[in-house]
């Protein structure tokens, strides 16, 4: 997701007491209890957007710390004003690339991951970089709580395809995998749409999602 130059959009995130600032990230891993000022478990959510999804979760959920990382500064601002106008204890932001994120966690520190409606990259030579790819499960593996889950929707059946072939010769198995959440009642109970998801689902695509932990 792209906007349009935002004038200052940097800056903003730069200062926003909700964004960790970015020349802290380095000390941050095994430090976010004390971030929090609590030592509630910690949920990440991956390519946030406008980060309509984990406000919603942390409004629903205070006993539980959501941190939500998003690539581009010009997207954050839209999740940082969703903040001024309806400010959360539990939640903070992170302004980086997330193939660095296990540089901002230490080990098991995170007991849970979101991918929402991740980027396709369609070309087989960018299937690296696609978010439930084997390479970023492996950095997944490194913070995530050993009976940590990671949990991904999306609507796109190829990049849905590609993440459940992902996950054997990774070490993960699906808990829960679903090709049309929507129409599943106990899946759906508690379910919070993301940005994209009430998009894609009021145009009729069927939304996927599994919940994965590690096969051992
Ligand atoms: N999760 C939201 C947005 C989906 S669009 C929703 O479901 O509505 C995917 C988002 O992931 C974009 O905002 C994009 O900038 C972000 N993103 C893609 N690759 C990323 C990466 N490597 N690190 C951090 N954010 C990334």
């Amino acid at each position: 997701m792209r906007l349009r130059n935002v004038t200052g959009s940097r800056e903003v995130i730069a200062e926003s007491r909700f964004v960790v600032r970015e020349e802290t990230l380095k000390d941050c891993p095994g430090t976010w209890g004390q971030i929090f000022g609590n030592d509630r478990p910690i949920y990440v959510e991956i390519g946030m957007g406008k980060g309509q999804f984990i406000h919603t979760m942390a409004k629903e959920h205070p006993e539980i710390n959501y941190v939500g990382v998003e690539k581009y500064s010009t997207v954050l601002l839209r999740a940082v004003q969703k903040m001024e106008l309806e400010e959360l204890p539990n939640l903070k932001f992170i302004r980086m690339d997330a193939e660095e994120i296990a540089e901002v966690f230490g080990p098991g520190e995170v007991a849970k991951i979101y991918l929402n409606f991740s980027d396709p990259w369609p070309k087989d030579r960018h299937a690296k970089r696609r978010l439930p790819s084997r390479e970023f499960l492996a950095r997944y593996d490194k913070i995530l709580a050993k009976d940590g889950r990671i949990e991904f929707k999306t609507d796109n059946r190829p990049l849905f395809d590609f993440a459940v072939e992902e996950l054997e010769p990774a070490g993960w198995k699906a808990e829960v995998l679903t090709y049309d959440l929507h129409a599943d009642p106990v899946l759906m109970e508690g379910n919070v749409c993301t940005e994209y998801e009430e998009k894609f689902s009021a145009m009729g695509n069927p939304i996927c999602k599994y919940v994965i932990c590690r096969s051992n």
